[in-house]
């Protein structure tokens, strides 16, 4: 429809950076907003916030939407649904996309109804078709045993991508856009929630989600004590532990560790499953990684037919084997260097 243009990401920001997701969808935006010949948008919310613009002019921008305000500060439903709708109907993209994120799934959708229109959630692949110049919104389905492209006839055309399925744009300072400020003009009594307590969660090393490797513990592991044995082998490659449900529900790890359909979905370089079986909600969360290690003492175990290289035998007696090889390993690349 000729009087929507443009593509619109939602910007997210974390410890004052631009998230990684959002430079990953500022290059897949750039790249999608050339094959219209149209222009990228970036639409930040938040406070304190306003510097970020710069950068996302950098990242391949070419107009930065800003609604900096105290109110913003955390993200709340109604508060960033209220802006994000006006800052759309004003803007007109015919292209939006989020993250699929803990924020692009809840506000994505809720957009998306507000403006009457449709949603592909955890895209993994966007591309313009030639002829129609429709949205190719590709995503994983049944249990990732297949992929589907979808096309959304009405406008704006909506998605959330997954995180790290696409790479970020190399930062280009000389890149020119415009910074416009919007005002929030909020509604208060369409608030209907209100942050009364953050609480951050304490961690230490890298994040999962921005980990390029994960060893992941599955019910196998048999305890909170069996998971400091992994955390040692992660450490040791600069990686981070993961977990399947089981361990979660048992309380032997924090439910922030949980990948899969229900948890976290990750795209590391290297998953080391330990212990799992692989089923299909599982594997949602880690079927983009690029190589997957599996021991498991089940020959017949799902995992192995995903994996590039499986161990079949007791974790107990095969990880501190691997783990002092690595160990070896990487200091003996350390001496080399
Ligand atoms: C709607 C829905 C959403 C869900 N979402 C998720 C999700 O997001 N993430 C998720 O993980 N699950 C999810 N689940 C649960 C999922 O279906 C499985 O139940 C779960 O993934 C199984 O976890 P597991 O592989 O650790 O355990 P199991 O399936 O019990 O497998 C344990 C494995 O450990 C192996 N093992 C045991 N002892 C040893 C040993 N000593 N050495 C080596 N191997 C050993 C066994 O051979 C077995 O293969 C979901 C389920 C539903 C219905």
């Amino acid at each position: 429809m000729a009087e929507y243009k443009g593509v619109m990401i939602f910007g997210e920001v974390r410890e004052g950076k631009l998230a990684a997701v959002t430079t990953e969808l500022l290059g897949c935006g750039r790249n999608l907003a050339d094959a219209l010949g149209q222009e990228l948008y970036c639409l930040l919310v938040g406070n304190d916030i306003t510097s970020l613009a710069g950068e996302a002019i950098a990242y391949g921008a070419d107009r930065v939407y800003v609604v900096d305000t105290p109110p913003m500060k955390d993200y709340d439903t109604d508060l960033y649904l209220s802006v994000s709708e006006k800052v759309a109907r004003q803007v007109m993209p015919c292209i939006v996309l989020f993250g699929q994120t803990a924020i692009g799934r809840d506000l994505g959708p809720c957009l998306a109804f507000r403006l009457g229109t449709a949603i592909s959630t955890d895209c993994v692949e966007l591309a313009i078709e030639p002829g129609s110049k429709l949205l190719l919104q590709t995503k994983p389905v049944y249990g990732d045993n297949a992929r589907a492209t979808f096309t959304c006839e009405s406008y704006p055309q909506m998605a959330t991508v997954r995180a790290r399925v696409m790479s970020s744009p190399e930062r280009d300072g000389s890149r020119e856009g415009q910074i416009i400020n919007v005002e929030a003009s909020l509604d208060a009594p369409s608030v209907r929630t209100k942050v009364i307590k953050r609480v951050v969660e304490e961690s230490t090393g890298i994040k999962l989600e921005d980990a390029n490797v994960v060893v992941c513990g599955g019910r196998g592991i048999g305890s909170a004590e069996g998971f400091k044995k992994l955390e040692k082998l992660a450490e040791i490659l600069k990686g981070a532990v993961g977990a399947s449900r089981p361990p979660c529900d048992n309380g032997w790890v924090s439910n922030s560790l949980l990948v899969g359909l229900t948890g976290k979905i990750i795209a590391p370089d290297l998953y080391i499953a330990v212990a799992l079986s692989g089923s299909s909600q599982h594997m949602t969360g880690c079927s983009g990684a690029r190589n997957i290690v599996a021991i498991n003492k089940d020959p017949e175990a799902n995992i192995f037919k995903e994996a590039t290289l499986g161990i079949i035998g007791d974790w107990e007696e095969l990880l501190p084997v691997f783990t002092n090889k690595i160990e070896e390993l990487m200091a003996g690349r350390k001496k080399d260097r």
